[in-house]
């Protein structure tokens, strides 16, 4: 019962064959057992998951179910939820309760899903492999010994493991696909403004989106359904009509002109990963899709742009954390100054410093023009790279990442080859795309890989179609990680 996807789930409870409250006690029983060694969540609430797992039974019972009512999810421990610690994986706010429900969280319990807790990160979302969370590294469950991929790696490790069957988290500069791609689940960062920043804690929030994770194209397109949406609480989400995402899942995609960026399969991807990612593309031709080699020739400005734009928004968003108004507040400071200071030296750690740093330098009088000025040209040299690719082809596709999963406390990591994790991903952060990962093959020591699958502004639906396609004729979507005795 714990392999299934989240629609197979749906339809068990739909034909009452199973309870959400036996399915949450089930999902319960897996975290009890496995999440010791994984540390994939950080909060687990078993009596306010057992509680809505019953009304959503009542519901179920007076035949008054959505497809998502009484499916257990977790959510990455940046969005608030009312009552329930919010930590962002940070000491700052190790004991912050947060008085109110993020837009997805209110969205997600109104469709009927059980929130069982909250999933460890990297902190502030600032990271490639989860190991800057003052909670410690989480373990992918495919190697114990190797990450599981971040900043959202809680969720991605979980939803891996089965601990549930499907988790949010967002993506920044590829914090939802790259975990993904590293722990061989989906994941889908939708286009920038689809679904609602509030009550997400903010990184970055030019670049920030809220996504989800699962098993299959199938299960995203049910879940961002619920999630997205207009918003007014969020000054960028877009005002559309609702749309259902999977409207297109059975849309063929004979004729289909898939884009393969020169850049993406060159130097910087290891060779298993383009070998997977070679034959994820055979597959998609041999559905009728056409791949068509388009270029990218700005992507590789497009890590060192990031580098400059999220940490200057970074070094604003995260003044709030003063030791005043949240989170921690050093103990006995002299005065006003040293009370900051300390707090902010105490509450937080090395890698987010080394970003309010960064920010605030780029930022400062004299060095504007020269770093950040330049860094928002060359966003825009991005978003007209795709835009041109995009008048060749209605899907781009490539890895997701350059390497399979690598291993904790990989020797010699410094911080910049760290940030060289997110080549490929990144650059849709910064033109405000949308942006999929699939399993689509297995790499070095049978580690899973991921294809990226990259749209036009609003081509959720497609690409999911794209990848529901690839699903139905592969199976690495029903891979699972060995389990332990
Ligand atoms: N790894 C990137 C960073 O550290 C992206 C993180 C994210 O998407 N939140 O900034």
């Amino acid at each position: 019962m714990h392999a299934l996807s989240v629609a197979e789930l749906s339809v068990a409870l739909r034909e009452r064959r199973v309870s959400s409250e036996e399915l949450t006690r089930l999902f319960l029983s897996r975290i009890a057992r496995l999440n010791g060694r994984l540390n994939a969540l950080v909060t687990v609430d078993e009596e306010r998951a057992l509680a809505s797992a019953r009304a959503a039974d009542r519901r179920l019972a007076r035949r008054e179910a959505g497809p998502l009512t009484g499916i257990p999810i977790a959510h990455k421990d940046l969005f608030c939820a009312r009552g329930w610690r919010t930590t962002c994986g940070s000491r700052m706010l190790a004991d912050f309760v947060a008085p109110y429900d993020a837009h997805i969280v209110e969205r997600l319990e109104a469709a009927g899903t059980v929130h069982v807790g909250k999933a460890n990160m990297d902190e502030f979302a600032m990271g490639s492999s989860n190991e800057n969370s003052y909670f410690g590294p989480v373990r992918n469950p495919w190697d114990a010994a190797r990450v599981p991929g971040g900043s959202s790696g809680g969720s991605a490790a979980a939803v891996a493991a089965r601990l549930v069957p499907a988790a949010t988290g967002s993506d920044t500069g590829g914090s939802i696909r790259q975990p993904a791609a590293l722990t061989g689940i989906c994941g889908i960062k939708p286009t920038y403004g689809a679904v609602s920043r509030y009550g997400m804690v903010a990184y970055a929030s030019s670049l920030d989106q809220a996504g989800v994770f699962a098993h299959s194209a199938e299960d995203l397109a049910l879940l961002l359904t619920a999630m997205a949406g207009f918003d007014p609480r969020d000054a960028t989400s877009v005002e559309r009509a609702p749309e259902d995402y999977g409207r297109a899942l059975n849309a063929p995609i004979a004729g289909l002109r898939i884009g393969v960026p020169r850049q993406y399969l060159g130097d910087g991807v290891s060779p298993d990963v383009a070998r997977a990612v070679r034959g994820a593309l055979d597959t998609l031709t041999g559905l009728g899709a056409r791949v068509v080699e388009v270029s990218l020739p700005n992507q590789r400005l497009a890590v060192p742009a990031y580098y400059v734009i999220a940490p200057a928004e970074a070094s604003s968003n995260l003044s709030r954390f003063d030791g005043v108004r949240y989170g921690h507040r050093a103990e006995g400071a002299a005065d006003l100054a040293s009370l900051y200071r300390r707090s902010r030296s105490e509450g937080l750690g090395p890698e987010v410093q080394r970003r309010i740093l960064i920010g605030t330098y780029v930022l400062s009088h004299g060095y504007y023009d020269a770093y950040y000025r330049q860094a928002q040209k060359v966003r825009r040299l991005v978003a007209d790279d795709f835009a041109r690719a995009f008048e060749q082809c209605d899907v781009i596709a490539g890895p997701t990442t350059p390497t399979v999963a690598f291993p904790i406390g990989r020797p010699g990591t410094d911080p910049v080859q760290m940030y060289l994790e997110d080549l490929f991903t990144i650059p849709v952060n910064l033109a405000g795309l949308p942006g999929v990962s699939i399993p689509c093959g297995a790499g070095e020591a049978g580690l899973p890989v991921g294809l990226q699958l990259i749209g036009r502004a609003w081509d959720e639906a497609k690409l999911l179609g794209v990848a529901h396609a690839y699903q139905q004729s592969t199976d690495w979507h029903r891979r699972a990680p060995p389990e332990e005795p």
